[in-house]
């Protein structure tokens, strides 16, 4: 892929499965790449599909946890930390730009940086010299409202702070399970709809990807719950209307995982 040169500091990043950590692989490498290609920011907005709430919460602590939250993988996983420094000033900004946007929104001052956080975070910003301000997802919200916090968020975007939305393009749990214990080849319905996803992205077709479900018949298959792909909505909204997406890297990991990354122009 051609090395492209975003110009607006919001990002749609996969986070893969926590293994990622240990094989980013060529989509690791693009992110890095990628970071290298970009203004340092003065602080990082991260958005993770791991982090659910009632209404949008913005983590204000100081000092970061690093959560290892899943159970069963490597070992070496479990001791990996990514000592975030937080920024109380920019949670402010954030809890301030949802308030400005009409949107009720909570703090949370003890919340650290769950893996879908902090695994890309660490392939980006590997010396943690970035703070950074956690920010939840709202499964019950779906689409609309994920976009509508996007939107809200946009300011933020001029102001030096670079909204990370980590997600996955499609994530089926039952079927990386399954794929995982029988070795079975990729389904359709990954490229499928990754595919589908990319040309609606690049030809920003926002209502046809927030009606995903209706519009895709693989939708629901690759995402059965929609959780993971809400920060896609999220990036898109804090991009604003005239930016042009494109892809830093488009692929499948995993057999059913696909780690397509967006930046905007
Ligand atoms: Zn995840």
């Amino acid at each position: 892929m051609n090395p492209i040169h975003p110009v607006r500091p919001v990002l749609f990043v996969p986070h893969g499965s926590p293994m990622f950590a240990l094989h980013p692989g060529p989509a690791g490498a693009a992110m890095s790449d990628l970071m290298a290609r970009m203004p340092a920011p003065r602080a990082i907005v991260v958005v993770s599909p791991h982090w659910e709430t009632a209404v949008p919460t913005v983590g204000t602590a100081t000092r970061m946890e690093t959560i290892h939250d899943f159970g069963g993988f490597d070992p070496r996983l479990f001791e990996i930390q990514y000592p975030a420094t937080g920024c109380p000033e920019a949670a402010q900004q954030v809890v301030a730009a949802l308030q400005a946007a009409g949107i009720p929104v909570a703090t949370d001052a003890q919340r650290g940086l769950d893996h879908g956080a902090w695994v890309p975070l660490r392939q980006m910003f590997p010396d943690t010299d970035v703070p950074v301000v956690p920010l939840s997802v709202q499964h019950h919200g779906g689409p609309q409202h994920a976009y509508r916090v996007g939107q809200a968020l946009a300011p933020l975007a001029q102001q030096g702070i670079l909204i990370v939305a980590s997600g996955n393009v499609t994530h089926n749990l039952r079927d990386w399970q399954m794929v995982s214990m029988t070795g079975q080849p990729t389904p359709d319905y990954v490229p499928q709809f990754a595919d589908w996803v990319h040309a609606q992205m690049t030809g920003r077709q926002d209502q046809a990807l927030l009606n995903y479900r209706q519009s895709q018949p693989a939708g629901t298959r690759a995402h059965p719950r929609d959780e993971h792909l809400l920060p896609l909505f999220t990036a898109l909204g804090a991009a604003g209307a005239d930016a042009q997406p494109e892809a830093f890297y488009r692929g499948i990991y995993d057999h059913v995982i696909a780690m397509d990354g967006y930046a905007f122009h």
